[in-house]
């Protein structure tokens, strides 16, 4: 059967070439007018609007609180949900994130589940394979191809009214919390309306806004991948210090149920830190955290990937498994015939080249011939790691059946 939709299917404008004529319909102007246009018009109006400096320390304060917002709100709570948060909370939450002017908790989280389950591919919706910037911010300023949308479920946060709300009067809680109630606070509390307005609001919300887009791009670009190196995410003490403890983003995909994204006390997070303090005030409840063995499996085993990839670069001498076999007697002959063969633990070595270069002399020579293993293992001189390794390189072949065990040999002449 001839599909005959895919023929009549008006191609989506991202399936087009961005020229000059058509680059307008490829733009989501909804969204640039919130990450790009009103930022920059912010950016212009500061060359003419003073910075006071208690609107200077507000901002920096409502800076953290509307990045927890996200970090700690969106991201931990109802992305990941890596603890409970009681209602006075979750209220509190989804006013400050709606300030930080990155979306509704429910298209955010909805877009982040997206990102975790189909993270680097096609329905990844920031991923970091179509480039830096793409990951950064671009993915918001183009339209998206509704065909490579990677499906999620959100039906936990359609139960939750305080995300449901937000959802629905978001356009609202941008304007409240994202320009308002900075302004009003800088405002009422020391005159300064304008200022207010510029450097807490349009301002601050422009620093939240690109540092949580580094979580998407540098946290995906920069840093180590102690935990799994199969996808892009990585570690990064700089990420983390420009996102509230989020860059440890190698840790965070592997372990996305845990409340925390730095492990060790001395690491920044802290949005951590917040969600621990809360739960010492009562507002927050079941802080999730993967048991410590786990962690250190998942760690153990990246190191092991890294040592094995390097071992496999190195000449080990040929494997056991891949050697003849020899009778000993045929040892023993072609040794006699002259040739400088050994044998150590049921290998023949051939140290023809090696004598020369023994470290011990020519008293190597003496083991020619007869299963030197006793005399190699510490019966004359007990090897190094180094020697083995060494001598592993000089393999030719294994005796059938083992080898010869010297003190054997008087024994079982007595007995014939
Ligand atoms: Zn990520
Ligand atoms: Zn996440």
């Amino acid at each position: 059967m001839v599909d005959t939709r895919s023929s009549t299917r008006k191609p989506h404008i991202s399936e087009e070439p961005i020229t000059l004529s058509n680059w307008q319909h490829h733009v989501n102007w909804v969204n640039t007018t919130l990450i790009l246009i009103v930022p920059v018009l912010g950016c212009i109006a500061a060359f003419w609007t003073p910075l006071r400096l208690p609107t200077a320390a507000w901002a920096v304060l409502y800076y953290f609180w509307t990045g927890l917002g996200i970090t700690a709100g969106y991201h931990r709570l109802w992305a990941h949900r890596s603890y409970e948060a009681g209602l006075p909370l979750r209220i509190f939450l989804a006013c400050v994130g709606g300030g930080a002017v990155q979306g509704s908790i429910r298209w955010w989280s909805s877009k982040h589940r997206a990102h975790h389950r189909w993270t680097d591919t096609n329905k990844d919706p920031y991923s970091v394979n179509k480039g830096i910037w793409y990951s950064h911010f671009m993915w918001m300023v183009l339209k998206q191809n509704p065909k490579n949308r990677g499906r999620t479920d959100i039906s936990d946060l359609n139960d939750d009214p305080v995300v449901v709300l937000q959802h629905k009067y978001y356009g609202s809680f941008i304007l409240a919390f994202g320009m308002f109630f900075p302004m009003l606070i800088a405002g009422l509390g020391w005159g300064d309306w304008k200022g207010g307005l510029l450097y807490a609001g349009i301002l601050r919300f422009l620093f939240v806004q690109q540092a949580t887009f580094c979580v998407n791009s540098l946290a995906h670009w920069l840093g180590d991948q102690p935990f799994d190196d199969r996808n892009s995410p990585r570690d990064h003490v700089l990420t983390a210090l420009v996102t509230l403890g989020e860059g440890y983003h190698n840790f965070h995909h592997e372990f996305p149920s845990d409340y925390r994204n730095a492990i060790q006390w001395w690491q920044y997070d802290p949005t951590k830190w917040s969600i621990w303090v809360w739960k010492q005030l009562g507002l927050a409840t079941n802080l999730k955290q993967f048991r410590a063995n786990e962690i250190e499996k998942g760690r153990i085993q990246q190191l092991q990937k890294k040592v094995d990839q390097k071992r496999a670069k190195l000449d080990w001498g040929i494997p056991l498994e891949q050697l003849p076999v020899m009778e000993w007697c045929d040892y023993v002959d072609q040794a006699k015939d002259g040739k400088d063969l050994v044998v150590i633990a049921g290998v023949v070595h051939d140290i023809t080249d090696f004598i020369k270069e023994h470290p011990g002399g020519r008293i190597i020579k003496s083991a020619i011939g007869k299963d030197a293993t006793a005399i190699f293992n510490g019966g004359v001189y007990n090897h190094s790691n180094a020697a083995h390794n060494l001598l592993s390189s000089m393999r030719i072949g294994v005796i059938r059946g083992g080898g010869e065990v010297e003190i054997w040999k008087p024994q079982q002449s007595k007995k014939n």
